[in-house]
């Protein structure tokens, strides 16, 4: 078998145009959709996925504005422009780009964010809403993942979920999701016994874990839904310098029914469903003007 292969590059090319077209129009009505971007110090990968964001709010008609503060900024210069933006009423959206150097408490920095201005939903108040099925900002990777689930119509109710990784931007929430959905949900992590036997049970199967094609072919239930979240950078090797999931695409796509690519696959999808929690931002903000 070989797996159909999930587009995230074309779905979210699709959703990206929607988006636009919505933010043109709550622009006509005078609420262009703006989000706020914060980057503190000089990480490389921080600084493409910030530049990423920004390409992706100016192409989809949304007003952004960066904020760069140096390695060594004082953590209340941070809290005063968050406290600032979270005054501004032509600010629908503030993201703070992590990881924050060491000196900053990452978890204050994230809980002065507004909640209603929070699209990267990692607010604990938006975390305890979605746990709860209240309406809240859902944090973008999943969500994207759970978009590219609907585009290929997967069957959730009753199925079979196995989510590997269980970090509060990804795994978690992921696993929030999926149960919501109705999905039967394992969350496996570095201190499970077995993975292998939780894996190979999964009609979808989640791979969010940080390393390099870790997930191999005869891990996987044959005809599974192989949803590769894993951004890694291959330091060795004849593809060193190249970019890899956590699945190891080469065996494990004649063992799947459908799989997400990498680059190509949720990478995308993560930046859509943040500019659609911007345009959800403000469209309840011209809601309530
Ligand atoms: P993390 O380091 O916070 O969490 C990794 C998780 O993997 C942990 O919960 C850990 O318990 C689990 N794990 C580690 N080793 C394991 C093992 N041997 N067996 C089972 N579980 C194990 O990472 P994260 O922030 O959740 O990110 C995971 C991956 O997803 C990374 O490659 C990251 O770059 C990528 N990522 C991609 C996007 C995107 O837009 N596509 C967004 C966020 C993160």
């Amino acid at each position: 078998m070989t797996a159909r292969i999930i587009d995230g590059n074309a779905l979210s090319a699709k959703l990206r145009g929607e988006l636009a077209a919505k933010a043109a129009e709550l622009t006509a009505q005078g609420t262009q959709p703006c989000l706020a971007v914060i980057l503190v110090g000089g990480d490389p990968a921080s600084a493409v996925y910030v530049r990423n964001k920004v390409a992706g709010c100016e192409k989809a008609g949304i007003k952004s504005l960066k904020f760069e503060y140096p390695q060594d900024a004082a953590p209340a210069d941070v809290l005063a422009r968050i406290a600032e933006l979270n005054a501004d009423p032509s600010v629908h959206g503030i993201l703070v780009q992590l990881p924050l150097p060491k000196h900053f408490d990452e978890k204050a920095v994230l809980e002065a964010i507004s909640v209603e201005k929070d699209v990267d939903g990692f607010h604990a108040e938006n975390v305890g809403r979605l746990s709860q099925g209240q309406e809240a900002f859902v944090p973008c990777t999943p969500n994207g993942v759970m978009e590219m689930l609907k585009s290929i119509e997967a069957p959730l109710r009753g199925a079979e979920a196995v989510v590997i990784g269980r970090s509060n931007i990804v795994g978690k929430p992921m696993a929030m999701l999926l149960t919501a959905a109705g999905a039967t949900v394992t969350v496996c992590h570095s201190g499970t016994r077995d993975l292998n036997f939780h894996t190979r049970r999964a009609d979808i199967l989640v791979a969010a874990i940080g390393k390099p094609k870790f997930v191999t072919g005869d891990m996987i239930r044959p005809g599974a839904i192989v949803i590769d979240v894993g951004i890694n950078r291959l330091s060795s090797g004849p593809d060193a310098g190249k970019l890899c999931g956590d699945v190891d695409f080469e065996s494990a796509k004649d063992v799947a029914g459908a799989i997400t690519p990498v680059p190509g696959g949720v990478g995308p999808m993560t930046i859509t469903m943040l500019l659609a929690n911007t345009v959800e931002s403000a469209t309840r903000a011209a809601r309530k003007a």
